[in-house]
């Protein structure tokens, strides 16, 4: 058997969807997880358990992997330089990785490339603070610790200086920005190959509730005339697809996988401005939350194109099947007995898609998801939301 084998770092439901992917394609997989519950840890049998912070571990566990990859960003920047001097194959590579890893140095790349970004710099102390918010409309101003946060963990909007201790604690430094005021939130996901191919899915809308991603619908619908403005197709190296005009935010997206030298997947967040503008709000280098639709909705998921970007294998079709697919992520309410849930959804819908991740429900947790896709985009999202209510149990019928 030739078949390669992926090592995924850590071991959550992205590790998980991504072994799903990898199963059809004959791909082996190989998982570093931190218990034998995470969601990925349940369904792969090759599971090193151990702590992705631990060097000896990290190269204990790439013994026998073709290529190391991750289903987050956390893994200490220079263990994985010290892997790759090592000949471990990493993809994203720790040069890419750490524009992802960390949020003052993504910002200064952007900002040497020419990217939008909401207006922001790293601040010493709260005092500073009040001077970033006087340099510009004043408060509420965004802080952030550059590392270590995810789903709007490490993600403060303080009102005034008073406010703007507790970023300070851990230590960490931390980057203000001005608090955008959004129509709405949006995320281009490409994928790109060590090859050099790229693909682009269609930008979709995000809808964030407190810093946790709730829904995504695909495409975002009434994308502006200037979002739309066609740019050449030729970017998409070697796709051979027939090439739709790319978004400017797809175009974007592309073009800081290709000068980052990014492989895999590349979600860019971004932020849709009263006046028509994008600005990036930041970047996931794995599969990421706004491409879940796709494992029903297109043609290639982004858990596959990632598999098959870290193995240097030609990208699949990133197209959708249907005009609309909207994804509700399914988070933990009162009412743990999802599964009695499924005779209802089920009856109810037979066109609906239901992802659980094998997580115990806890309030607030991400659990599963739930897609539906079709022509009439009220129709699709009335169906994909009432299944993810049904499932929390905010409502019975
Ligand atoms: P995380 O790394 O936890 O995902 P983000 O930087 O994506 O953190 O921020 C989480 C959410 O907070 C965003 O999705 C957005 O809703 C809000 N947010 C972040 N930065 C800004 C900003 N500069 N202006 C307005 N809202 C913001």
């Amino acid at each position: 058997m030739t078949f390669p084998v992926v090592g995924m770092i850590g071991g959550g439901q992205l590790a998980r969807m991504a072994h799903q992917a990898a199963i059809p394609l004959g791909v082996k997989f190989k998982l570093l997880a931190d218990t034998p519950q995470d969601s990925a840890a349940l369904v792969v049998n090759d599971v090193v358990l151990g702590d992705y912070r631990d060097l000896d571990t990290l190269r204990r566990f790439a013994a026998g992997c073709d290529v190391i990859t991750f289903d987050h960003e956390h893994v200490p920047t220079e263990h994985l330089r010290a892997l790759q001097a090592e000949g471990v194959v990493v993809r994203p590579g720790p040069d890419a990785l750490v524009f992802a890893q960390d949020k003052g140095l993504m910002r200064a790349r952007l900002d040497e490339l020419g990217v939008p970004c909401p207006r922001h710099r790293l601040v010493a102390d709260p005092a500073d603070v009040t001077a970033f918010a006087a340099e510009g409309s004043g408060f509420p101003v965004v802080l952030k610790t550059t590392r270590g946060g995810y789903d709007g963990k490490g993600v403060w909007v303080v009102r005034d200086e008073s406010e703007a201790a507790e970023p300070f604690r851990a230590g960490v430094p931390v980057l203000a920005e001005e608090k955008v005021d959004f129509v709405r939130e949006l995320a281009a996901d490409v994928v790109r190959s060590p090859h050099g191919q790229a693909v682009a899915y269609p930008v979709v809308e995000s809808w964030q509730k407190d810093g946790i991603c709730h829904e995504v619908t695909a495409p975002a619908p009434d994308l502006s005339a200037d979002l739309a403005r066609p740019s050449p197709a030729t970017t998409l190296a070697r796709g051979r697809f027939a090439p739709a005009p790319l978004e400017e935010a797809q175009a974007l997206a592309l073009r800081i996988a290709g000068e980052l030298d990014i492989t895999g997947h590349l979600a860019v967040e971004l932020f849709q401005t009263r006046d028509g503008r994008i600005l990036v709000n930041e970047l996931a280098m794995r599969p990421h939350n706004s491409g879940h639709w796709s494992i029903d909705g297109a043609v290639t998921s982004q858990f596959e194109n990632h598999v098959r970007a870290v193995l240097d294998l030609p990208l699949g079709d990133p197209r959708p099947r249907a005009p609309w697919t909207v994804m509700v992520n399914v988070l933990g309410g009162d009412y743990p007995d999802m599964y009695h849930a499924y005779l209802h959804c089920m009856a109810r819908d037979p066109g609906l898609r239901i992802h659980m991740y094998g997580k115990d429900v806890k309030p607030g947790r991400k659990v599963g998801h739930v897609t539906v896709f079709g022509d009439d985009l009220d129709d699709v999202r009335e169906r994909a939301r009432h299944a993810a209510a049904y499932l929390r149990g905010d409502i019975t019928e």
